[in-house]
């Protein structure tokens, strides 16, 4: 029998983790599908380790990640994998936003023989307005600079033993899980699902580290803004020329005095524009910076 590996992150989801679990025990035994749950405890401030652990002792199936702190939804992913032993594994939030009756469509398709089946989202769920609104900005940025289209991508899917082996054999530390499963290509297939509204809790995202997630995301799969510093350096060049011709004829014509204006609006403009460009530049160094270091993407205090 093949065996299912289901990695939850988890984020102080004491509401919601009990409901998880039981709900994917039922549904897993009822489909007589050999799985385990790995919980991953993204250093949460709230119960949620004490539940993992109760969650063990009732049902063995039930595996515990404890991180020493919070490192992220993606570091979570990562660990999970990592650490799962199934033939295939699955990644859902473990919210039970991702509907687990999907989980079992997708495990069927891939004993049919896909090795990736990503679930696609039919609806963004309840959503504020600005959250909306700076989603759709993300993806099609991403769609544009990284050529990757991810516009109804979510983290839900599952992946054949080969393809995970694949994405932890990558030894970058700022991956973006969505885009990686369709980078490492195989056989592959999408189901579409509701995302389902939250029954308990709170989402564990502000707008401030969503908008860090996906200045990352997109640096990491697109070097594009670092040649819109190249392209801006050779407009600002083209500027140079010109201006620089109508000064010297103006020097030769003896009628040089004028033209403090555009002195002025020079300096500004190409200061702000080897600024921005340094900051873009900067950005980048950062993340190499980070890469080298070699970090761990994570720190596993607990396991049970
Ligand atoms: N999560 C996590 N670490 C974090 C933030 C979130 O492991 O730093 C988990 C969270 O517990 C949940 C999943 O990631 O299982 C999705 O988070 P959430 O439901 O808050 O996001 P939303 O559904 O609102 O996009
Ligand atoms: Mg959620």
């Amino acid at each position: 029998m093949p065996l299912l590996s289901v990695v939850l992150p988890a984020y102080n989801e004491e509401a919601m983790l009990p409901v998880a679990a039981k709900t994917l025990k039922d549904i897993l035994e009822e489909n007589a599908i050999e799985y385990e749950l790995v919980f991953v405890n993204d250093g949460s401030r709230d119960r949620t380790w004490e539940i993992i652990r109760e969650e063990a002792d009732r049902n063995p199936h039930v595996r515990g990640i404890h991180f020493s702190r919070n490192f992220g939804k993606e570091a979570a992913i990562a660990a999970g994998l990592a650490c799962s032993a199934g033939d295939c594994v699955a990644v859902m939030d473990s919210d039970l936003q991702h509907p687990p009756e999907i989980l079992v469509a997708m495990y069927h398709l891939w004993e049919e023989g896909y090795e990736v089946v990503e679930g696609v989202k039919k609806n963004r769920g309840k959503e504020s307005l600005p959250h909306r609104a700076s989603a759709r900005i993300f993806y099609s940025l991403m769609t544009r600079l990284a050529h990757l289209d991810m516009e109804r991508a979510s983290d839900f899917k599952l992946l054949d033993r080969r393809a995970v082996d694949a994405i932890l054999s990558m030894p970058e530390k700022n991956a973006f899980f969505r885009a990686m499963s369709s980078w490492v290509g195989f056989k592959k297939t999408s189901l579409e699902f509701d995302v389902r509204e939250r029954k308990a809790g709170t989402s564990k995202w502000s707008a401030w580290t969503l908008a860090k997630y996906a200045l990352t995301n997109i640096v990491s799969y697109s070097s594009a803004p670092m040649q819109l510093v190249t392209a801006a350096g050779f407009l600002v060049f083209l500027l140079a020329i010109v201006l620089g011709v109508q000064t010297l004829v103006k020097y030769f014509n003896g009628t040089a005095v004028e033209g403090f204006t555009t002195v002025i609006l020079l300096i500004l403009l190409i200061g702000s524009v080897i600024m921005v460009s340094l900051g873009i530049i900067g950005y980048y160094i950062a993340k190499i910076y980070e890469e080298v270091k070699g970090r761990p993407r994570y720190i596993i205090s607990k396991r049970i």
